[in-house]
């Protein structure tokens, strides 16, 4: 994997019949484009689901002519609707050009309205991980901003919440998000806007495999979403075996990148750590993880994720036994743990699952 072609920003996401996609446009933009009627109004109607329906906004019949003419007003539709025991939700959305997207919808619990949406930013992915379904499809394109927007919009159409503060969004579905870092910052600009869904950028995590570049850009913009880091190995031979990126980039310029981020009011990082049996679950491995957590100059939580076993990779969970000696000796060394639950497992809608149907793999 060369750094050349992970710095490639802008793998091509179309732009259909040239027009630009309403949905990631903000209320400057209409201005700019001359809408008919008060910029922000449109902005509102369009960024607003419930305005959405039968799949027309809610502005004058002059307005809904100009954007037919102008902007490409299409959502992405739902082509499959797959349900989990644990009450959450996997959708199969597909784009104008026939490509499929998955993005899953994860109530808090049946007492807490709160939703955590996990959406794709890409179809398939450039990044390899051997333990992820999605790195089996290779990438295929980039997510349009629109696409993004959309695909959070048909999510809240389908499924709900219907009031914008239960929503967090994670980018942690297909893709690799700071590969296609311009059209998930426009997204992520449209969703923050505060005549918008207006989602606090708190409640929205960008998820990477450590692609140090991205960090690094991303560090840089406004408004900057809290930052995950999927890490999984704490050795650059075993890390480079599961996660190619850490080829280009090792673990010491990772936290140099990590180092550089400077945290606003409360923020914390996020680290991921898929366990998996025999591969990056000894108690050497939560040694050298506690000890390469330690150094780290931010606050931090670390997620434990069991391994979400699928047809494309042999990778396999730990045992329980083993799973709660790992977690038990990060204890004892001062770490503060989490076993993230995995959602969505019965219908391959979990971390590491998802992956265009119809793939040879799948
Ligand atoms: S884990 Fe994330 S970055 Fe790695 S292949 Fe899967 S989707 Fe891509």
């Amino acid at each position: 994997m060369a750094e050349s072609v992970l710095n490639s920003w802008d793998r091509p996401a179309p732009e259909r019949a040239g027009k630009p996609s309403v949905f990631a446009l903000l209320p400057e933009d209409f201005a700019a484009m001359g809408a008919p009627g008060r910029a922000e109004h449109i902005f509102v109607q369009c960024q607003h689901p419930w305005a959405w329906v039968d799949s027309r906004p809610r502005v004058s019949r002059e307005i809904r002519d100009w954007m037919a003419e102008h902007l490409d007003c299409a959502l992405p539709q739902i082509v499959e609707r797959h349900g989990s025991e644990d009450g959450s939700t996997k959708l199969v959305l597909a784009l104008a050009d026939g490509e499929r997207i998955e993005a899953v919808h994860m109530p808090r619990d049946v007492r807490n309205p709160r939703v955590t949406l996990c959406i794709s930013s890409q179809v398939g992915c450039a990044m390899g991980c051997t333990f992820c379904a999605t790195g089996a499809m290779g990438i295929r394109r980039n997510l349009t901003a629109g696409e993004i927007v959309g695909q959070v919009l048909v999510l809240l159409l389908e499924l709900g919440p219907d009031k914008p503060h239960q929503i967090t969004l994670v980018f942690m579905g297909m893709g690799e998000p700071l590969h296609n870092l311009d059209h998930v910052h426009r997204a992520i600009q449209v969703f923050n806007h505060e005549r918008g869904l207006n989602i606090s950028t708190r409640r929205i995590t960008v998820s990477t495999s450590g692609l140090v570049s991205g960090i690094e850009k991303l560090a840089k913009l406004t408004p900057r979403p809290w930052l995950a880091l999927s890490l999984n190995a704490t050795t650059d031979a075993a890390r480079g075996a599961v996660m190619p990126v850490n080829r280009v980039w090792n673990l010491a310029r990772l936290r140099q990148a990590l180092d550089q981020w400077s945290p606003g009011p409360k923020e914390k990082l996020t680290i991921e750590y898929v366990l998996m049996a025999g591969v990056n679950d000894t108690l050497e491995d939560a040694d050298r993880l506690a000890a390469w957590m330690g150094e780290l100059r931010h606050g931090h939580n670390l997620n434990l994720i069991r391994m979400n076993e699928h047809a494309a990779s042999t990778f396999k969970e730990p045992a329980e036994a083993r799973l709660a000696t790992f977690v038990a000796h990060l204890k004892a060394l001062g770490c503060f743990v989490t076993v993230r639950k995995s959602r969505g497992r019965d219908v391959q809608a979990a971390c590491g699952q998802l992956i265009h149907k119809g793939h040879p793999q799948v």
